[in-house]
């Protein structure tokens, strides 16, 4: 039988720790840590997000401050209001939401929020410390598997990983962590030839690339553990994984589900950060 890993209940011990962690900073300093959620336009998975963001922030004993803005923004307005929260000493973490309207540049506008302030770790300064392994932000989904892994008792060390989906928010640093883990870690893609056979070579499977039930039970070595990032929208509106969870399952050692696996471990990362901006900006 296949271990759950419920990363429901796990992300509710870190999210107890950090409560607990920020009282003792705020009862220390007189500062509370707050985290400012911008999202432009109206699409509705992103709004999902950014209100249970800042629901997450009222739990813990953050401040928080949300900017709903129209479609229409323009890239200068964006900017400026980035500009606002970059000087807001009230403000020690700035998160903006994407995906962006297609006539904003995403790329231009992360570059202008503060490095000490990018709590989702995008801004290519924290992505190059994590590169060398010396950083202050862990980017929050691979943070998330990486605390999962570890809270169950999974070690990386020597073991195999295989990552599917090389985007620069999952993927990539997820390999990057679990190569700084001492894990052997090969990256596939939509070009890899033969994904299976690389797959069936995994220790560890992270599978993170944006299509409902895409693992099946063939692409599985007998006794992974299997992180399912994705997720997906089936027809009937329920929200499913990249992985075929029935099928695989049974021949895992462990495995995340969807929903309640990795997903609530995200968030639980953007709150660290946060807490870790505010302790920063002190030393
Ligand atoms: P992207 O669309 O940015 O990247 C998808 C990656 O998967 C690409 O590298 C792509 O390859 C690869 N890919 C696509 N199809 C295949 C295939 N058939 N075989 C092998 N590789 C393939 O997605 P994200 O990284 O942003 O997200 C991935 C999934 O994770 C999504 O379902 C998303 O919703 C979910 N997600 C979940 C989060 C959570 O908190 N649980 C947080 C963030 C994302 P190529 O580069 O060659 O195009």
């Amino acid at each position: 039988m296949a271990m759950i890993i419920d990363g429901k209940a796990i992300s509710a011990q870190v999210r107890t720790e950090i409560a607990a962690d920020t009282k003792a900073f705020s009862d220390r300093t007189g500062i509370v840590p707050g985290l400012a959620v911008v999202i432009v336009g109206n699409d509705p998975a992103s709004q999902v997000y950014v209100r249970n963001k800042r629901r997450a922030c009222g739990e813990v004993g953050f401040y928080s401050e949300g900017y709903e803005l129209p479609e229409e923004t323009t890239q200068d307005e964006l900017e400026a209001l980035v500009d606002k929260l970059n000087a807001n000493p009230k403000i020690h973490g700035i998160l903006v939401q994407l995906p962006l309207p297609k006539h904003l540049d995403a790329e231009k506008l992360l570059l202008r929020i503060d490095p000490k302030k990018d709590v989702d770790a995008f801004h290519p300064y924290n992505v190059g410390r994590i590169m060398i392994g010396n950083y202050a932000f862990l980017p929050c989904t691979p943070a998330g598997i990486m605390e999962l892994l570890r809270r169950s008792g999974m070690t990386v060390e020597g073991k195999e990983c295989v990552v599917v989906g090389r985007s620069n928010i999952v993927g990539k640093p997820m390999a990057m962590l679990l190569l700084q883990a001492n894990g052997t870690v090969t990256v596939c893609h939509s070009r890899t030839k033969d994904l299976a056979s690389v797959t069936r070579r995994a220790d560890i499977l992270v599978a993170a690339i944006g299509k409902a039930d895409f693992f099946t039970a063939d692409m599985v070595k007998p006794g992974a553990v299997v992180i399912d990032v994705g997720m997906n929208r089936r027809a009937d509106g329920k929200l499913t994984g990249d992985v075929d969870f029935a099928s695989v399952e049974p021949v895992t050692s462990a495995i995340t589900p969807v929903p309640g696996g990795v997903g609530p471990m995200t968030i639980t990362m953007l709150m660290k950060n946060t807490l870790r901006a505010a302790q920063d900006s002190v030393n």
